[in-house]
């Protein structure tokens, strides 16, 4: 299946906020807090105490697998398993390189939709890469997910089950340097996480709670990458996560913002930069402004002056992210000496800035590379 048959391919500056209708995945133990996990256990005619036991398998050991919960009655395994722990991920292809320490694996849902979700470790945390939407309704042209359109939302549980699946390749020692953790979460795989608010906060919730409820990731680790999407912003900051926030802007001029993410269209630079820095305020956390660096289009020195103009005094970093490549697409990255002095030009108003490395770009697992294709 290619997803060009999954949907139609929008139309320059197209968006779409709604994925068309679809069955939905299986409701899984993830999808649940502690309390429905109980009261789903206790509709089985099971023991609420079992809903700890699943998930301390689940959350402690990471495992999913309810015939080999030996400390469940055998009659119980089969029952509890079918009902909460369905398989909503297949692995169809894993690829690596960096010597094995990046690792891009390619995930069939239930319904046949492709997602992909990437792992980093470096020498100090190991980062998952997660998709929240299969495809992506927002059509920034220099994305790769976003040039196939939306195919549908991704359910907490699927959501969670990729960094559940990461966390078991590093704790059986099957990512070089030893066995080890996921520290960090970035919600920047396919999709527009807030687009898929109430799912995407479920799987927040579950990443930092701590076990049996959650995994214990810790909230700092947790970054939430956004086109701009202003409502959402503001809902997020009053939530009491204190997870980075990431804006991906692209530019700091609303005539350029508006072709390069298209959802400019509807809330302008100054309005998204607003919703950051009550975000910003409300929840002490600084906030990451993404710039993907793109050779001639937005990369010369006036655009960096005036988006430190813009951001200066404020708690704030930018990331820049050279363009990495997309199939159709004319732009590529911008020049090394251009790419110096939109740093210099940044660092003179004194904000914050590095350069992202671009992991992944051989296996296409890089920023804007994920379309999921077999
Ligand atoms: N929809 C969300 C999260 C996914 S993308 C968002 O847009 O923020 C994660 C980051 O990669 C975003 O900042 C996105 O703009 C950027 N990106 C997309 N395509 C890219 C490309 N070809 N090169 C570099 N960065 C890209």
């Amino acid at each position: 299946m290619s997803t060009a048959s999954q949907t139609g391919t929008p139309a320059p500056g197209q968006l779409t906020f709604v994925a068309p209708r679809r069955a939905k995945p299986a409701r899984h133990l993830a999808d649940l807090t502690m309390a429905e996990r109980r009261a789903a256990v206790a509709e089985l005619g099971e023991k609420p105490f079992r809903a700890d036991q699943l998930s301390r398998h689940y959350f402690e050991r990471l495992n999913g697998d309810a015939a080999t919960m030996t400390d469940l009655p055998a009659a119980a395994r089969e029952k509890l398993g079918a009902a909460l722990f369905p398989r909503l991920l297949t692995p169809v292809r894993e690829i690596t390189c960096d010597g094995g320490t990046t690792r891009k694996t390619l995930w069939r849902l239930f319904d046949g939709a492709l997602v992909e979700s990437v792992l980093m470790r470096y020498s100090d945390r190991t980062t998952m890469c997660v998709s929240s939407q299969a495809g992506c309704g927002m059509n920034c042209p220099f994305c790769a997910t976003g040039q196939a359109g939306l195919t549908r939302n991704m359910s907490t549980a699927e959501i969670v089950e990729q960094v559940v699946a990461g966390a078991r390749e590093l704790a059986a020692g099957e990512v070089p340097g030893g066995p080890g953790r996921v520290s960090n979460v970035v919600f920047m795989g396919m999709g527009e996480p807030l687009a898929n608010y109430k799912a995407v906060i479920g799987a927040v919730r579950r990443l930092v709670e701590p076990a049996p409820s959650g995994l214990g990731i810790s909230a700092r680790g947790v970054t939430v990458s956004t086109v701009g999407l202003v409502p959402a912003i503001g809902k997020l900051a009053d939530e009491g996560l204190p997870v980075t926030l990431a804006v991906s802007l692209h530019a700091p001029d609303d005539e350029l913002r508006d072709t390069l993410v298209p959802i400019n269209t509807r809330w302008k630079v100054a309005e998204v930069l607003d919703a950051a820095w009550e975000y910003a305020a409300k929840t002490k956390r600084r906030v990451s402004i993404e710039y993907a660096l793109i050779k001639d289009i937005n990369d010369q020195e006036w655009r960096a002056d005036l988006l430190g103009k813009l951001i200066r005094n404020k708690l704030v970093h930018v990331n820049l992210i050279p363009l990495n490549p997309t199939p159709g697409s004319k732009w590529t990255a911008s020049r090394p000496e251009d790419e110096r002095a939109f740093v210099r030009r940044l660092e003179h108003h004194g904000v914050l800035v590095t350069v992202r490395d671009t992991r992944g770009r051989e296996i296409d697992g890089a920023c804007g590379q994920l379309a999921a294709a077999e």
